[in-house]
């Protein structure tokens, strides 16, 4: 490894954490760890670690474990840890009283090396540059496990939607895209919805960008609606994947199985109506108002009624409340985290009784919880796997819109189990060659599918 403590950094990543963390880092982390922490010198030297540097430090040990077994050089190393384009924007947005207020927007572009970048935008309060490049860093080995011609990409605004009028939110939406209109394109980086955003807000990017274009572009965006250009079966093709990934590390018929999703989102919704579909028991959900629990099945859809009129699941008439930690630690056969980072860790992973862990959302399990996990004998089908239905239909989506054509839904849902079901098989079949976990195994295709491609472009100049 090259010496490069002491130089410029080689990215233009803006981040305020300082560093102090490589000393208490495993060895592995500390090979990366440089990457991120450029420290500007005004910044005082000890600043709380926060969830999303955390995300990114479990990115990067990630990344590093899969480039040793790849055995890729450190030159490849430092390319791969690195984000092409890493862009901060001020949004000022007016609020409904008169007022102005300022928040922060993130757009990364981890790697455009297998195509243009894809990957959704996220608006909540914690959001952050470290949250943003990690999530970007995931949809690239993502993209290129699933076979689709994308690099990764991530965008985000720390602001919390709920807080907002509808009005204000399209304010926040449209001004965001403003600032970031130079570096996304339908043939340069394509958002899409992540937490916190929806196709409402899609059809906003995609008429901001039109508009600036002076042409419509529906390409620019995916998981539109329908009436501008989305893709039939996307709305639902995270939570699909989720299921079809599920059944596949199941084996054997998925009828009474018991299942407990955190979140109750876009993801979590979903994978709750389609194992109860599958004929599962869905026994418990959480999301962030609090969480229930019937262990004789849930009724998702009138969960989901209620959960629209009222706010959320916390209240609900037919089942009785428990914990969020009570809810990952239920005794059910499969577990579905669906909701953010970082919520199965050192601490909790013990406890956590499910046979099968599904990741809806992208990074729930620390790299300290997967090694327990994977001690106890507890699969983890990993999010760069579980969740990639929706980037599959948005790259489908995207497809439609260059060639001005539409797919029934048909069509578009055997796409997608052909491709989640070749990255399973993929997957599993490394792991088992290997003796290694589904995330190192999907890991290890994923960045190495990038390496390759870059060794074969070769670096310009
Ligand atoms: P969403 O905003 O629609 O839903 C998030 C849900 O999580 C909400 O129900 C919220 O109340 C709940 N939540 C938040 N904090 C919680 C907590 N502490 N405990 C329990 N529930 C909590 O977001 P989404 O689009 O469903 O995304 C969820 C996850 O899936 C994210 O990690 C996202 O990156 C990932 N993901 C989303 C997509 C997609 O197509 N939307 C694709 C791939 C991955």
């Amino acid at each position: 490894m090259p010496c490069l403590a002491g130089k410029k950094p080689v990215t233009n990543v803006i981040v305020t954490n300082s560093s102090g963390r490589g000393n208490g880092a495993p060895p592995a982390l500390r090979r990366l760890s440089f990457m991120t922490t450029m420290v500007p010198s005004t910044t005082p030297a000890t600043t709380l670690i926060g969830p999303g540097r955390q995300a990114l430090d479990s990115a990067l040990l990630q990344l590093d474990r899969a480039a040793d077994r790849l055995g890729l050089d450190d030159g490849l190393r430092t390319m791969l840890a690195t984000p092409r384009r890493s862009l901060t924007v001020s949004v000022p947005v007016r609020r409904e009283d008169g007022r102005m207020d300022v928040v922060q927007g993130f757009r990364v572009q981890h790697n455009t090396t297998r195509g243009p970048a894809k990957g959704g935008v996220r608006f909540h309060p914690s959001t952050d540059i470290h949250e943003v490049t990690a999530l970007a860093m995931w949809m690239t080995w993502k993209c290129a496990l699933v076979g689709i011609p994308y690099g990764g990409a991530k965008g985000g605004v720390a602001v919390d939607p709920a807080s907002l009028s509808t009005r204000e939110l399209e304010r926040v939406t449209r001004r965001y895209v403003n600032e970031i209109m130079p570096i996304i394109g339908p043939d340069r980086d394509i958002p899409a919805p992540d937490v916190g955003t929806d196709e409402q807000t899609m059809a906003w990017i995609m008429d901001t960008y039109s508009i600036n274009a002076g042409r419509p572009v529906p390409g620019v965006v995916t998981g539109k609606p329908t009436i501008l250009g989305g893709s039939a079966g996307r709305a639902g093709a995270t939570s699909r994947g989720v299921l079809i990934s599920a059944l596949k590390a199941l084996g054997g018929s998925p009828a009474g199985r018991t299942v407990a999703v955190q979140g109750f989102g876009k993801v979590g919704a979903g994978a709750a109506r389609y194992f109860a579909d599958a004929g599962c028991r869905v026994v418990a959900v959480s999301d962030v108002t609090g969480a229930v629990v019937d262990r004789s099945g849930l009724d998702v859809d009138a969960l989901r009624a209620w959960a629209e009129e009222t706010g959320g699941v916390y209240g609900y008439r037919h089942a009785d409340a428990l914990s969020h930690d009570e809810l990952l630690e239920l005794d059910v056969d499969v577990l579905v985290p669906a909701a953010l980072e970082g919520v199965i860790t050192a601490e909790n992973a013990s406890r956590i009784r499910a046979r099968l862990v599904v990741e809806g959302a992208n990074g729930p399990t620390t790299p300290e919880a997967d090694r327990i996990l994977a001690d106890a004998g507890t699969t983890v089908v990993p999010d760069i796997l579980a969740n990639a239905g929706g980037v599959i239909v948005s790259y489908l989506e995207w497809v439609q819109n260059l060639q001005a054509c539409s797919w029934s839904a048909g069509e578009v849902d055997a796409k997608l189990r052909g491709l989640m079901e070749d990255a399973f098989d993929a997957v599993a079949a490394m792991s088992a060659e290997r003796g290694i976990t589904l995330r190192e195994a999907a890991h290890v295709i994923g960045v190495g599918r990038v390496a390759e491609t870059h060794r074969m472009r070769g670096l310009y100049p």
